[in-house]
């Protein structure tokens, strides 16, 4: 392999050379999302940057050569409570699918308008349970968990080397904990890996009766199942290295009699809204839906490419301020880049080499924008830059409307044919009205063989 990818490792806090255990399947472990709302662009970011990975992974090891496992968190207490809340009149099974299904299908939507790669694997945690269950039965049996008060918990004392990924003494990590709600616990720290349910919470039979998995459990399992025991690299935000990493490592490695659950864990950094910390009180809550389909971020929608690039402009281990200046200087960026096909050709290996030195997005966009320029002076780099630009999958698309847009479109023009044919002029008008005002210019007419009413349609720049 003439690319030495190195990675930074937070298990030892170092810059490493990475080797795979197998260059064959080279296996990732991405903590998906737990769907009850829309992804926020806090929750675009993990999904950005190892899709990134992947790409660079596949670039080296090769595209079937590499597995990459995102999993949908679809059991929580947070969907239950919105389950009741949104659909309170459906038996609360129908509910709690209404909610995962209609939140993951806009997930899919929302990363694929970011550019990213479908995960080789996207595991279901309720496709787990008996996966979950068997890990947990490992546990109690070789004296790793306990059951108390309805609860089937990790006894964080019973693993001598618990934290090593935090680096947090358990003394401080049992700090603020509040001793009278846990009392059952033998220690503050310890947490749940199974529990109880009533009767309108969702619940599977279990050796400890009808209960739920815990949140950590989940990714220990799906892991397991479809990477190994040890696998190559987890990923995820900052915010889960202290407790859901840890305790996942806690779990993995106690059931498995493991040295490690990953050789690498890798972190993306905090995302901030134009400086300040993202809240829904403060209002300055940005989901990845408001900054695609809505005005409410600057006034105006903003392509997916350009919310990639404005994210890949920063290195993954920074925090980052998501701003409308960024975007904008994304945009002006990405307007300088010439539009191009996808390309077999070899990507520049300046880019490569940036991205194969820790994800270093923003030395590899540096070079892809001076690419860009020599492409644009001669056409023979073209390829090169379109192979470049794709291993960032900020290719720039030769069409200029995304297919997103045009679905989206295109329901709205058959929703107005049916007003036209019931004789809605009035309604139908005021559509193409608004339409027309966003740029996108409607054509009424007939279809020459049937004599039907047909209305097409095109983006007036
Ligand atoms: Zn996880």
């Amino acid at each position: 392999m003439s690319v030495t990818l190195k990675l930074y490792n937070t298990l030892n806090r170092e810059k490493t050379v990475f080797q795979p255990i197998d260059a064959d399947n080279v296996r990732v472990y991405v903590c998906g999302p737990t769907v009850y709302d829309f992804a926020h662009i806090g929750n675009a970011r993990p999904v950005i940057v190892f899709d990134v990975l992947f790409r660079l992974l596949r670039h080296v090891y090769g595209d079937a050569h590499v597995t990459y496992a995102r999993n949908i968190t679809d059991v929580d207490d947070k969907i239950n409570a919105r389950a009741l809340r949104d659909f309170p009149h459906l038996p609360l099974n129908d509910a709690i699918h209404a909610v995962t299904e209609k939140t993951a299908k806009q997930f899919h939507a929302d990363v694929a308008a970011l550019g990213c790669l479908e995960p080789t694997v996207e595991p279901r945690a309720t496709d787990n349970i008996e996966q979950m269950i068997a890990i947990i039965e490992k546990l109690i049996g070789n004296g790793h968990a306990y059951v108390a008060e309805g609860e089937v918990l990790f006894d964080t004392k019973s693993m001598t080397d618990y934290g090593q990924l935090s680096k947090r003494p358990l003394d401080e990590q049992q700090a603020g904990v509040r001793i009278a709600v846990d009392a059952h616990k033998k220690n503050p720290g310890d947490f749940v890996l199974w529990k109880l349910s009533s009767h309108n919470e969702p619940g599977w039979e279990s050796p400890w009766g009808r209960g739920r998995p815990g949140w950590h459990i989940e990714c220990s399992a799906m892991s397991g199942r479809y990477l190994g025991e040890v696998f190559d690299i987890h990923g995820g935000g900052l915010d889960l290295i202290f407790p859901h990493h840890e305790n996942e490592i806690a779990q993995s490695r106690c059931a498995h009699g493991t040295e490690v659950m990953a050789n690498v864990w890798m972190h993306n950094g905090f995302v901030q809204v134009e400086g300040r910390k993202m809240s829904k009180s403060d209002g300055n809550f940005v989901t990845i839906n408001q900054l695609l389909a809505t005005e409410d971020f600057g006034g105006r929608r903003w392509p997916g490419e350009i919310l990639r690039l404005a994210m890949l402009m920063t290195h993954y281990r920074e925090p980052i301020d998501f701003s409308i200046k960024r975007l904008e200087e994304a945009e002006r960026l990405i307007a300088k880049w010439p539009a191009v096909d996808a390309s077999e050709a070899a990507p520049c290996s300046i880019v490569i080499d940036a991205l194969a030195d820790d994800l270093n997005t923003v030395a590899a966009v540096q070079r892809l924008h001076a690419l860009a320029q020599e492409a644009n002076a001669d056409a023979m780099l073209m390829p090169m830059f379109a192979a470049s630009a794709a291993l960032l999958g900020v290719l720039p698309k030769k069409t200029e409307v995304d297919e997103a847009l045009a679905s989206a479109v295109d329901a709205v023009v058959s929703m107005r044919l049916e007003m036209l044919k019931a004789k809605n002029f009035g309604e139908a008008d005021k559509i193409r009205d608004e339409l027309s005002a966003k740029g996108i210019q409607l054509k009424d007419g007939k279809d020459a063989a049937t004599g039907e009413r047909v209305t097409t349609w095109e983006v007036k720049r």
